[in-house]
């Protein structure tokens, strides 16, 4: 029976991150993409965390992935699976190979591999094993050396062309010619990269391989290699690179910060898929969408051929136009949250403050900072209490106090004692408003002072305004 196409199977698309170093927002558009692919088509979204370098895979970098994957719900059916764990699986399907003849055991030395490629590049020529180990009928193979630990080669077919259709470049193809044979175990027989991930994206029946364009290069291998297995090759989109503000490839080492840095900031995970999702991909010219119009928009049809830059205050817009539409109750969750770091307990007054600086705030931390006020004392500087509380002023802030004192808490009452206040003094809204907010809430800006009083105790007000 033929196989079904890949194109008509149930989706499965995965993500396959190498914990060596922390994942950053370059890195995490290429886990969002088959995650919104699979929503999206009702497939399967597989996570898997690719740590066969044992020198630079760490346990801090796979707690990376998981908490910034669960912090932006990014959540996979599958996995994690793990490399490491696979081994056997790996070996086993080399022994297939090797048992095939699609794999042979190659002897040359390190020198002698070295010395190849040094005569190559002195003769112009491209660097590329020469296929001394190779079998072939009639030819005769060197004698095997001893004491000699052998890699294994993939015989990779010397004819023809290997052609993909990608879903961002389009049809690529490259000839054979230009393929040397891989290694694909060393001689402690582990198996490397590429190998690997042919055997997991089979064995996981990967029908769509959505990655960065650094993998083009192993993209012919690795379909050379699917096809010695007798399988067909998963379609694939090579994303073009994120590149950083100074249009550097983004990089930890180039400043590039650790996912989960973006929660600790302040950053809704909502606001960063959108943002991240226009980072290679659009939908006419929408620029702020939801997760879920996100993933019912999302198809490989639409991916940006081109390079896209990162650019923070963009995210930081994004991230204001959310919290804007956020609701109350729900924002003041994460504001709690964020006050919860710096010991303060919030209360029942925190969907109202929350609704009251959302408009003016990027980050829950800048909320954070706003709302904070409420719940902990702050003391105006020397300085605002010399601009603003002035002896102009002083004499209308005592019957102010007096008027709060027995006034209803309700905000239309505190506006009429406002109102009368001026009225009785001959003063301005302005140098009133501003002396009021230095002396109760230690800063000259504030939203309408009615509602942020209204928020605060009411002895506290009294006291702070009697004392000033
Ligand atoms: N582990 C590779 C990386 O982190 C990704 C491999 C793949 O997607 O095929 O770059």
């Amino acid at each position: 029976m033929p196989e079904i196409s890949q194109s008509t199977k149930r989706v499965r698309t995965r993500f396959a991150p190498s914990p060596t170093g922390f994942i950053h927002l370059g890195n995490i558009r290429s886990a969002l993409y088959p995650w919104a692919f699979a929503r999206s088509t009702g497939g399967d979204f597989i996570l898997r965390i690719e740590d066969t370098d044992l020198e630079r895979s760490t346990q801090a970098s796979v707690d990376v992935i998981l908490q910034g994957m669960a912090w932006l719900g990014l959540k996979p059916d599958e996995g994690p699976y793990y490399q490491m764990q696979r081994m056997d699986r790996y070996k086993d399907v080399l022994a297939q190979l090797l048992a095939e003849g699609k794999a042979y055991r190659c002897y040359m030395s390190v020198d002698a591999l070295n010395a190849l490629r040094e005569h190559q590049l002195a003769t112009k020529q491209k660097p590329r094993y020469d296929g001394t180990w190779r079998p072939e009928p009639g030819k005769t193979l060197p004698p095997i050396p001893e004491g000699v630990k052998p890699v294994l080669r993939f015989r990779n077919p010397q004819e023809g062309v290997v052609a993909w259709d990608d879903k961002v470049k389009g049809r690529v193809e490259v000839s054979n010619a230009e393929l040397d044979d891989l290694v694909i175990a060393r001689p402690d027989g582990t198996p490397t990269y590429n190998f690997c991930v042919v055997v997991d994206d089979m064995d996981m029946r990967i029908t769509h391989v959505i990655r960065g364009d650094d993998h083009v290069n192993n993209t012919p291998r690795q379909i050379n290699i699917f096809h010695a297995l007798g399988h067909e090759p998963p379609i694939y989109a090579h994303l073009p690179t994120v590149l950083n503000e100074q249009g550097e490839k983004m990089s930890k080492r180039n400043g590039a910060k650790a996912v989960t840095q973006y929660r600790d900031e302040g950053f809704l995970p909502d606001a960063v898929i959108n943002y991240l999702a226009r980072l290679g991909w659009s939908h006419g010219d929408e620029e702020i969408f939801s997760r879920e119009q996100f993933v019912e928009w999302f198809n490989l049809d639409h991916l940006g051929k081109s390079a896209a830059q990162f650019d923070e205050a963009k995210l930081r817009w994004v991230n204001a136009q959310h919290m804007k539409q956020m609701d109350d109750a729900a924002l003041a969750q994460l504001v709690g949250e964020q006050l919860a770091r710096r010991a303060i307990t919030a209360d029942e007054r925190l969907p109202a403050i929350c609704g009251l600086f959302k408009e003016r705030s990027e980050t829950t931390v800048a909320l954070a900072d706003s709302a904070q006020a409420f719940y902990v004392d702050k003391k105006p500087s020397a300085e605002d209490l010399q601009q603003y509380v002035t002896d102009a002023v002083r004499p209308a802030l005592s019957t102010f106090a007096e008027k709060l004192a027995s006034a209803e808490w309700s905000k239309e009452a505190i506006y009429g004692a406002i109102t009368e206040t001026l009225k009785s003094h001959g003063l301005k809204m302005r140098p009133f408003g501003t002396a009021v907010r230095v002396v109760v809430l230690g800063t000259p800006h504030t939203p309408s002072l009615d509602v942020v009083l209204a928020l605060q105790p009411r002895e506290k007000v009294v006291a702070k305004l009697r004392a000033a």
